[in-house]
């Protein structure tokens, strides 16, 4: 077992309920739970009781894993019976999976955003009433796991030009629908890749719901140092303030050193909880920025990391330049998560989708995306200079 960071100080923690998965409490005053997720594809069973366990030997109190089909039921199944960590799982677009994974888990996440994907005609209260039903039988809990890629299209109807308005707004319907329906069990995340959009939405949901506890993170925040030091930030703002009950640090790294999540997030809430804050580095948020997800089981090729990486190395010599390059793990959270970027980029299996801003440019082999990238970059690099030199 790895030695673990306790917090030592005075964490005053906002006055949120309790929910209890499995073993372990959520809010209500308790020490914050540090959680991560598995990187490797739920269906290669061994791979998945080997990350489980290496996050629970890093000190991870609840560990999640993805499951997108019956299969990866199968595969839980079979990783349930050898591990006994609290386990949670992420429904992505079937909200129907959870009757078969809810035997097997502790916490079930949905994404209010992705409840519309199947059953388009049946009300999302009922879809909700489902879950929170399937949850109670199987003493499970719940997560509402809010996400600026993928927003409540009526919510964001409701706040064209408002994302902030929208993914709060989102996040409060759903704990309404859950209150109506008598199931109280339940904690809400709302997650951006960008920190400070992190701060303000938790701010203002905190401000709104200070009963419900939260789950804190920092979606897609990258690789280390950069990634780090974004969720630090974030953190700072929000657990100084009593905002936060569990956190996820979000890292691109390879699988074996996943437990790096674990001893991060323990170590900035230690720092917090001694009154240690760091500065953050003058013009961090200037320049090039680069946004990749911290990939999971729906990772389509095991090429993503390095891709992740070697994107990093080859854009540095636009490090002066206002430009956002995303990188994402799977064509599932892909396409959406990198909307808001100048270039976006989402793994298939065989090749590498990429798009500038809205636009798609098409899809290129794994050896061959970094010069057609450079190319875009160069591009953009162009404009902005030309742009300068107009004014
Ligand atoms: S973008 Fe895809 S691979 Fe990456 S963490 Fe999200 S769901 Fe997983």
């Amino acid at each position: 077992m790895a030695e673990t960071i306790q917090l030592t100080g005075d964490l005053r923690r906002n006055p949120t309920r309790s929910v209890q998965v499995g073993d372990v409490t959520i809010g209500g005053g308790n020490p914050i739970v540090v959680q991560s997720m598995a990187a490797t594809r739920t269906q290669d069973i061994e791979a998945t009781v080997r990350q489980v366990k290496l996050l629970e030997a890093a000190g991870a109190d609840l560990v999640r894993v993805a499951v997108d089909s019956r299969k990866d039921v199968e595969a839980l199944a079979a990783v349930r019976e050898q591990t006994s960590a609290p386990l949670s799982v992420d429904l992505q677009e079937n909200y129907r999976l959870c009757t078969q994974v809810a035997p097997h888990v502790d916490k079930i996440r949905y994404n209010p955003g992705h409840l519309h994907h199947h059953e388009k005609s049946k009300p999302v209260r009922d879809k909700v009433a489902f879950i929170a039903e399937t949850a109670a039988q199987h003493d499970c809990a719940v997560r509402v796991g809010v996400n600026c890629g993928s927003i409540d299209p009526r919510m964001l109807e409701r706040y064209p030009d408002d994302h902030v308005s929208a993914i709060v707004a989102s996040a409060t319907e759903h704990c309404g629908l859950l209150d109506e329906l008598g199931f109280d069990r339940y904690v809400v995340s709302l997650k951006d890749s960008d920190w400070k959009q992190v701060v303000e939405v938790n701010g203002k949901f905190a401000s709104e719901r200070p009963d419900v506890p939260l789950h804190l993170g920092v979606t897609e925040a990258g690789m280390p140092p950069e990634g780090v030091i974004k969720t630090r930030v974030a953190f700072e703002q929000l657990v100084s303030q009593g905002i936060g009950d569990t956190v996820r640090v979000s890292l691109t790294v390879p699988f074996d050193d996943k437990g790096m999540e674990i001893s991060v997030a323990r170590e900035i809430l230690a720092d917090i909880a001694a009154g240690r804050f760091r500065s953050v580095p003058p013009k961090f948020d200037e320049g090039l920025n680069i946004i990749s997800c911290p990939s999971c089981s729906r990772v389509e090729n095991e090429k993503f990391v390095d891709l992740a990486q070697d994107v990093k190395e080859m854009s540095q010599y636009a490090s002066e330049y206002d430009i956002t390059i995303a990188v994402m793990g799977c064509r599932v959270n892909g396409p959406g998560e990198t909307d808001d970027a100048d270039l976006g980029l989402w793994c298939g299996p065989l090749a590498v989708n990429l798009k500038r801003g809205e636009e798609s440019l098409g899809h290129y082999p794994y050896d061959e995306i970094l010069p057609r990238l450079k190319q875009e970059l160069d591009e953009i690099i162009a404009t902005q200079t030309s742009n300068q030199s107009v004014r």
